[in-house]
């Protein structure tokens, strides 16, 4: 594990697994989120803000000098967390709202107790009265734009379920696939009262025709970079919960089917049932 005393301001670990792309990591949270900085010749983009401990602007501006706008794979807090630092934010309009709100400190103070966390928090940050402050974005991403870094693009692909607004950004040039939490080699929950399983199921089948087209995905928390060939056994998976398969286990209401390298989490509604 890493040390804290290694880490970018006592919290982030940071790393260029290739030319151009910076895994900007919060490896003392037992989420394992992952945020992403895709550098052009022209402009950055960062692929969420993250969990909002430290100041990964400052992190951010250490690694490039080009302009950088923030793409929010989705609103889940802990993807949104630094959007507050940052003036340019694009997000797809199903979520956009959750944006405007913000979230409160209500709603992040559980994720921050001693048993989710691996390592001390830093100074600064105190899960007491931490709370992100509305940041309405100044864009809008519908899915099928192509976002021109100069000598770099990235297709925004919608790839709702897991939320409503979830996208997943394709560099086809590169044959890199930035997965964000739709597919990460791990818990993939469809857990949230907006999360739908027929949805993800369906974006899942569209993922998996890319599994061939690209090299590696860098997912959103979890071991990063994660091998493609995923793609296609987390569409069966899904497939196989949809269809009747029976859980592995329950935590609470929780339905959870074991996968070899990852597992499905949903309540029974999204199986039409009752809890
Ligand atoms: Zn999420
Ligand atoms: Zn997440």
């Amino acid at each position: 594990m890493t040390e804290p005393g290694d880490l970018v301001q006592g919290w982030f670990a940071v790393s260029a697994p290739e030319e151009g792309v910076f895994t900007i990591e919060e490896p003392l949270h037992e989420e394992q989120v992952k945020s992403y900085l895709v550098v052009g010749s022209e402009r950055a983009i960062l692929i969420d803000t993250g969990m909002g401990v430290g100041d990964i602007r400052t992190l951010v501006a250490d690694l490039t000098d080009r302009p950088v706008t923030v793409v929010n794979s989705h609103a889940h807090w802990d993807h949104i967390g630094g959007n507050g630092l940052f003036a340019e934010i694009l997000i797809h309009p199903s979520e956009a709202d959750v944006l405007r709100r913000g979230v409160p400190n209500a709603r992040l103070r559980p994720n921050f107790t001693p048993d989710r966390l691996l390592g001390p928090l830093p100074t600064g940050f105190d899960p007491a009265t931490a709370a992100f402050p509305p940041t309405p974005p100044t864009g809008l991403l519908h899915g099928g734009e192509t976002l021109d870094l100069g000598g770099r693009s990235l297709e925004v692909i919608h790839a709702p379920g897991h939320s409503p607004g979830g996208i997943v950004l394709l560099d086809r040039e590169g044959r890199t696939l930035f997965s964000t939490d739709v597919a990460y080699p791990g818990a993939l929950y469809c857990l949230a009262p907006d999360a739908d399983l027929g949805t993800y199921r369906e974006t899942m089948m569209r993922l998996a025709t890319l599994a061939r087209d690209v090299d590696r995905a860098y997912p959103a928390h979890n071991a990063s970079p994660m091998d493609p060939a995923l793609l296609p056994l987390m569409r069966d998976a899904l497939e196989a919960v949809e269809e009747g398969r029976a859980p592995d286990a329950m935590d609470g209401d929780v339905l959870i089917h074991r996968f070899d390298g990852f597992s499905v989490w949903l309540t029974p509604d999204k199986l039409g049932r009752e809890a």
